[in-house]
């Protein structure tokens, strides 16, 4: 069988794919609202008016609702949501994590899903929370792995199946059951039972356990990260590798009161004007009703993954996701993937160009990339580090080889100032978190290849940032 997922950019671990259903592609990164098929806030039709080009539903909610079940097993699930794009379906998961068990087995609701004709069929997973020990963890995920290997006799030619990973908060299970399940060549794979560390803002160990089933599976494989739905981690979940989203938040949160940006949650009785130029809020009133507030989510959430879709085809999700960390617990998450850099490092697409956004951009992959790149390079003898040529020319007769210096990248030749990233970066004057990323990479190049360095500095960099690299270099005040 032809791959039915079809990559065409990407960016960090992110990418912009293609995803063929039965009922029409799905373009890649995706959000999938959840519609319920009992009483939906809005209709699964007027969902393609902010951008939707497929919907999740619950299958087990149809199944027990003698009704819905006759008519989806009759003219079948898309005529019952009155939508003809892709439908994926759950299976009863969330169900059985809420009350603790239901009244079905798991091949019997994937055949149903398959009777019914939903795009993407999904088999009951356990979803194990987090923190649980890690031998309840394993033999929950030995029950979910049985149930997708049965579930593949069962699913049919036509219909995807999905095969959720489990592993609770144990990295390693997660790893192991993604390589495990990525061998048997399901359609879609979500990340499963996230939905409490979401909840609880614990976006470093959601950016861990990520990390953890995109270091299991093949990098092809697309990816679905179960009931993630606020537009504020979008990005983020992105650059990871996430390619598929659903969730019910945008209704969720409407019920509630809360107002979604990509930037964070407001309550809506707090906000005097809105900051958004969707068709509900350009209208300008204030006072929005659920429905209403229930449009705007849905208008920002689509709009986020355009923006994250056309960073991807810049080659800036870096430079977007340093943007939208800035809630304290991304900024965290920020912080704990920019640790595993050498995982990026080795699959990031060349790039055209570097911003500088914040302190975090010192820690990007191309910093840690670039110190690489110098170690190539033929150096001995007495090197020149000089921030302002002007200053040292009369000097440079004294040495073997004059370097510049750029923060955060570190020294290079001449011949690298027009190439990437010296070239083609733009930075503020040195700070303290870039001075230290270039420093690093100049104490490395000056170790590995045992050169007597001195480094001529002018009054933009901060003598107190230096204090490490004295030891390893004569330092010039210029
Ligand atoms: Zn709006």
């Amino acid at each position: 069988m032809p791959d039915r997922f079809e990559i065409t950019h990407k960016d960090v671990f992110g990418r912009i794919g293609k995803l063929t259903t039965p009922h029409g592609p799905i373009e890649t990164p995706a959000l999938l609202p959840v519609v319920n098929p009992n009483a939906a806030l809005v209709a699964p039709d007027e969902m393609r008016q902010f951008g939707a080009v497929a919907l999740i539903t619950n299958a087990y909610i149809v199944y027990r609702n003698t009704r819905l079940k006759e008519a989806a097993l009759s003219g079948g699930i898309h005529q019952l949501l009155g939508f003809d794009g892709p439908i994926m379906t759950d299976s009863g998961s969330f169900q059985l994590s809420t009350y603790g068990s239901i009244e079905v087995r798991s091949e019997e609701i994937v055949a149903f899903q398959r009777d019914i004709g939903s795009d993407i069929g999904t088999p009951i997973d356990i979803p194990t929370p987090p923190d649980v020990p890690f031998e309840r963890a394993l033999r929950e995920l030995n029950v979910t792995l049985e149930r997708i290997r049965e579930a593949m006799t069962c699913c049919g030619a036509e219909m995807l199946l999905a095969a959720p990973i489990q592993g609770s908060t144990h990295l390693d299970l997660r790893e192991q059951h993604a390589r495990l399940l990525s061998t048997l060549d399901a359609d879609v794979y979500p990340i499963g039972a996230v939905v409490p560390l979401m909840e609880s803002y614990r976006y470093s160990d959601l950016s861990n356990v990520i990390m953890a089933c995109k270091a299991g599976l093949a990098l092809n494989k697309p990816v679905h990260l179960f009931g993630a739905g606020h537009p504020m981690m979008f990005a983020l979940a992105v650059a990871l590798g996430c390619d598929l989203f659903d969730s019910a938040a945008y209704a969720l949160y409407a019920r509630a009161g809360r107002y979604l940006t990509a930037s964070g949650t407001h309550q809506l009785s707090d906000l005097a004007y809105l900051p958004c130029s969707c068709p509900v809020c350009a209208a300008g009133d204030p006072k929005l009703t659920e429905r209403e507030l229930a449009e705007h989510n849905l208008w920002v959430s689509f709009a986020e993954l355009k923006t994250i879709k056309q960073a991807i085809v810049d080659g800036q999700l870096w430079e977007l996701v340093e943007r939208r960390c800035r809630y304290p617990a991304l900024l965290q998450a920020l912080r704990t993937i920019q640790k595993s850099c050498a995982s990026f490092e080795a699959i990031e697409p060349l790039k055209c160009s570097f911003l500088y956004t914040s302190t975090e951009s010192a820690e990007r992959p191309d910093v840690a990339r670039f110190s690489k790149k110098l170690n190539n390079l033929e150096l001995t003898g007495r090197v020149l580090i000089t921030t302002n040529r002007k200053k040292t020319r009369d000097m440079e007769q004294e040495f073997d080889t004059t370097l510049l210096m750029k923060a955060p990248f570190g020294p290079y030749p001449q011949e690298l100032a027009e190439t990437y990233p010296i070239g083609q970066s733009e930075v503020p004057a040195p700070d303290h978190a870039s001075t230290k990323s270039a420093v690093r990479n100049l104490i490395e190049l000056i170790r590995s290849k045992n050169l007597e360095a001195t480094f001529a500095y002018d009054d933009r960099w901060n003598r107190e940032d230096l204090v490490e690299l004295s030891s390893y270099a004569t330092l010039l005040p210029l």
